[in-house]
């Protein structure tokens, strides 16, 4: 056994093993050590390999699933052996000690799972493949529990953004790749050609070119190589439901890369949950396909104006209808996930249940369709749906003529074909009912010969149906004459057959077998409907979604008084009554009222500093205007009285070092390594929030740094920012940068103690209100006291001799610094120019080396 146990683990690689034996997956070694800890169940020991006990535990097949949930959660992957013949086909073969042959029916990994009990309703699971193809990186993802799947290409740098955006649970990529992502599952380099990827799609969608499809280029071809060769591995030459592949193209959603888009929260908060998220304070969809794709649209705001505003004028006219809003998502809310069920159907795992959500889901879509199409006062946009809503009339027909009303999810037991389907079908039951009824009388029939009234007619797997009597009447029944014959004897109870008996049984079993293979017969003839309707179904579950989500959207800025926002061209940003619907949402359950905060970018004015005490709401502001613009490119209502928004190409959010100890890495370089990012590629059409950035670090270092960026963001990239800084200092920029405005949160002290007003102003803060904050948080008086008069000494000291900021007064301005650093490298190229390096002896070029480098140093 071990040696069969050694081959299939070698084909497992590095997945774990799951070995059928019996009522039981068997782990064995390493693997039984890993799930032993992640599953917390006992570790036991069988055997002997190599002169050791084996390592050995498992899991009873019956409860396998809430296990392998567990396992993959914990970032593991799965091979499933069963055994793939009988016991007694394996005697057949190979005689008495034959062992039963196994076989790897497929893996379970974590983006490809499409049992309903292991996916979450309301989260895509998204499957990618990475590539490079000559200096282009090529994604294809999927989400194969509903069949979407998309190609991309990026430039290498943007690699990380796009896998942050897709949030894959499972990224795949070529095993000899350097760059490749981390934590990816490394696959055989061939699999990433753009040949076998384009034959693959050709494949998977029976048709000669992929023309009809779009335009797809070489690294995205290569990248559905990859993703469609690990589908096929993983489903052991069973592919799931593939939708035919949409190119993504380069430029319609905002860039967020993957620090703003935690630091932003907006699918998972700082806690790792959806708790506290941004979605969760945002979603109000019925459906989880509905939750799916507004997670989606929050992870890729659109940049295109007419797209957004097709998405608002939904949202808009939802908004201004609550009672058509309450119809709709009435009808929404008893939904099935008919993308999921579809997905599972064409996969092979579908159950009746599946159809039946199909019947149910698709009928209901319809109803929605003719209740939509009723409204002559719809808006445009909606009219590019509604066809999706219906079309399915004759499947519908079939599958309510054909299902009973709530399908099992189980096949095997039979009776989800409805009667009146198939007469054929309809006899075999009524003459298995006639048998059982017959068995029913029996009974009666046998009570009344024999005088027992203890005789019971009773079933079961192993006898069938079988008579029992207690044991003191058996004996009458055994005499050869009583027409009985015996069968088991029990500890109190004897059990018995008879010839009518039998026959009835036979019967049942006959009629019960056709019948049996006759559902199933139906059940693959109904599965196969759906497959040919399968794209036309995938669209119907899009169009759902797609209204849920309006309608969704419509009913939170509904509930929270939010504003349609106005989105246009220039680069402004025009807020009133601004809010932050997440830490609004938190106060409100504490009974706190939220202070509105307004902002006001424009090109005038496209950097604002704001200072203020720790704690008094700078980064909640800062957020909430990134938020606002977010919600809004996401085609949704926004949390404010009113807003303009200048389209914005890309949006940053960086919280400096302290914030996120954390991590573990050293905070201060992945601080600086972000803040690169944002001066490399920020536009005049980008917006960048930038939060105590500089305070990892030294004082003196922290607040050079804090005044070469905000003079780089200001001068240079152009864009429109939010600074919130605790560096007094940095005021003094507003001298020298005239788009820069400085602005502050209203703090008082009252009586002695401060009073945070979370209310923005205009002006630099007056002071930092340090102690007074510590003092709040608990720090103990004495120690307050102390740091006062250590506080006192310190300002003497700055007064005396001009401050942090002293000599700044005769710093050039920061164009004119950068001028001057380039004029020196010019000079050093020409004189690099003006060389010959091969009249040059060693020694003299040695010297002229160190020339070269004391004339960098100036
Ligand atoms: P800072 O960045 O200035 O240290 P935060 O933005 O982190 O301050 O805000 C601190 C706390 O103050 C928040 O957790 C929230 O409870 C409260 N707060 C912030 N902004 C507001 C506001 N506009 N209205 C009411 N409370 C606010």
């Amino acid at each position: 056994m071990m040696a069969q146990y050694l081959a299939l683990k070698q084909q497992a690689g590095d997945c774990l093993l799951f070995y059928r034996m019996g009522d039981f997956f068997e782990l064995f070694f390493h693997d039984a050590k890993i799930a032993a800890q992640v599953l917390d169940i006992a570790l036991t020991s069988r055997g002997e390999h190599g002169g050791a006990p084996i390592p050995m535990c498992g899991v009873p097949v019956h409860s396998a699933e809430g296990y392998l949930a567990r396992l993959i959660k914990a970032g593991c992957r799965v091979a499933i052996a069963e055994q793939v013949e009988t016991p007694e086909e394996a005697k057949k073969r190979g005689g008495s000690k034959a062992l039963v042959a196994r076989d790897i029916v497929r893996f379970v990994t974590a983006g490809t799972l499409t049992e309903e009990a292991l996916l979450e309703p309301r989260r895509a699971n998204v499957l990618a493949a990475v590539c490079e193809v000559r200096g282009v990186i090529g994604i294809a993802a999927c989400d194969i529990s509903t069949g979407r799947m998309e190609l991309e290409e990026c430039a290498p740098d943007q690699m990380g953004a796009a896998l942050a955006r897709l949030g894959a649970s499972e990224v795949v990529a070529p095993e000899s790749w350097e760059n490749a992502p981390v934590d990816c599952v490394p696959r055989p380099n061939r699999s990433f050609g753009s040949d076998e990827g384009e034959a693959r799609l050709k494949a998977v969608h029976g048709v000669s070119t992929l023309d009809g499809f779009g335009q797809f280029s070489r690294a995205m071809l290569g990248a559905a190589g990859g993703l469609v060769t690990y589908l096929d591995h993983v489903g052991r030459g069973a592919l799931p439901l593939l939708l035919p592949p949409v190119a993504r193209e380069a430029g319609t959603h905002m860039a967020m890369d993957e620090a703003t888009r935690s630091s932003l929260e907006i699918l998972i908060s700082s806690g790792g949950t959806r708790r506290g998220s941004l979605v969760e304070a945002i979603d109000r969809c019925v459906t989880g396909a509905g939750a799916r794709q507004l997670a989606e649209d929050l992870s890729a705001p659109l940049t295109d104006t007419g797209a957004i505003n097709r998405r608002l004028e939904l949202v808009s006219w939802l908004h201004d209808d609550p009672l058509l809003r309450g119809d709709i998502r009435g009808i929404l809310r008893a939904l099935p996930d008919v993308g999921r069920a579809l997905g599972r159907v064409v996969a092979g795992r579908g159950s009746p249940r599946d159809l039946g959500q199909l019947r149910d889901g698709l009928s209901e879509a319809r109803r929605l369709h003719d209740l939509l199409r009723a409204r002559s006062d719809r808006p445009g946009p909606l009219d590019a749906i509604l066809p999706s809503l219906a079309g399915h009339g004759a499947l519908c027909d079939l599958y309510a003529r054909a299902l009973v009303p709530a399908p099992p999810t189980e096949r095997s037991q039979g009776g989800y074909i409805a009667e009146g389907y198939d007469a054929a079908l309809d006899e075999l039951r009524r003459v298995s009912g006639n048998a059982r009824r017959a068995i029913a009388a029996l009974e009666a029939k046998y009570r009344d010969d024999t005088g027992i009234t203890a005789l019971k007619i009773r079933h079961n797997g192993v006898l069938g149906y079988f008579i029992e009597v207690p044991a003191k009447h058996a004996d009458r029944l055994m005499v050869p004459e009583s027409g009985f014959t015996h069968r088991q004897t029990m500890a109190g109870a004897v059990r018995f057959n008879a010839l009518a008996l039998h026959e009835e049984a036979s019967r049942i079993a006959e009629s019960g077998g056709h019948a049996l293979a006759a559902e199933d017969a139906h059940f693959e003839e109904l599965v196969g409907h759906a497959v040919r309707a399968k794209e036309a179904i995938a669209a119907t579950a899009a169009a759902l979604a797609r209204i849920d989500v309006a309608a969704g959207q419509a009913e939170r800025a509904s509930e929270g008084g939010w504003a349609l926002p106005r989105v246009v061209d220039e680069p402004c940003l025009e807020i009133s009554g601004g809010r932050h619907p997440v830490v609004e949402a938190a106060l409100a359950a504490k009974g706190e009222r939220f202070v509105a905060n307004d902002c006001a970018l424009g090109p005038q004015d496209r950097l604002w500093l704001v200072g203020g005490p720790n704690m008094g709401g700078k980064s909640t502001f800062l957020r909430q205007n990134a938020l606002i613009v977010l919600l809004a490119q996401a085609g949704g209502f926004v949390p404010a009285q009113i807003a303009t928004i200048g389209l914005v190409d890309r949006l940053f959010s960086r919280v400096g070092a302290s914030d996120n100890l954390a991590r573990g890495r050293s905070t201060f370089v992945v601080e600086m390594v972000e803040t690169a990012a944002i001066l490399s590629q920020a536009t005049e059409r980008s917006f960048v929030i930038l939060d105590e950035v500089g305070r990892g670090t030294s004082t003196y270092d922290g607040l050079s740094l804090a005044w070469a960026v905000a003079e780089a963001i200001h001068s240079i990239n152009r864009c429109r920012c939010l600074f919130a800084t605790h560096y007094h200092e940095l005021s003094r920029l507003a001298e020298s940068c005239d788009a820069l405005s400085l602005h502050h949160v209203r703090a008082r002290e009252w009586k002695g103690d401060l009073v945070l007003l979370h209310e923005l102003a205009e002006g630099p803060a007056d002071k930092s209100y340090g102690l007074a904050v510590a003092r709040l948080a608990g720090v103990p008086a004495p120690v307050i006291k102390r740091a006062k008069s250590v506080l006192e000494k310190l300002e003497k000291g700055r007064a005396a001799t001009g401050g942090l900021a002293a000599g700044l007064d005769d710093l050039p301005l920061f164009a004119a610094a950068i001028e001057a650093a380039e004029e020196k490298v010019d000079a050093l190229r020409e004189r690099l120019n003006g060389l010959d390096i091969d009249a040059l002896s060693p020694r003299e070029a040695l010297d002229l080396l160190y020339q070269l480098k004391a004339q960098a140093n100036g």
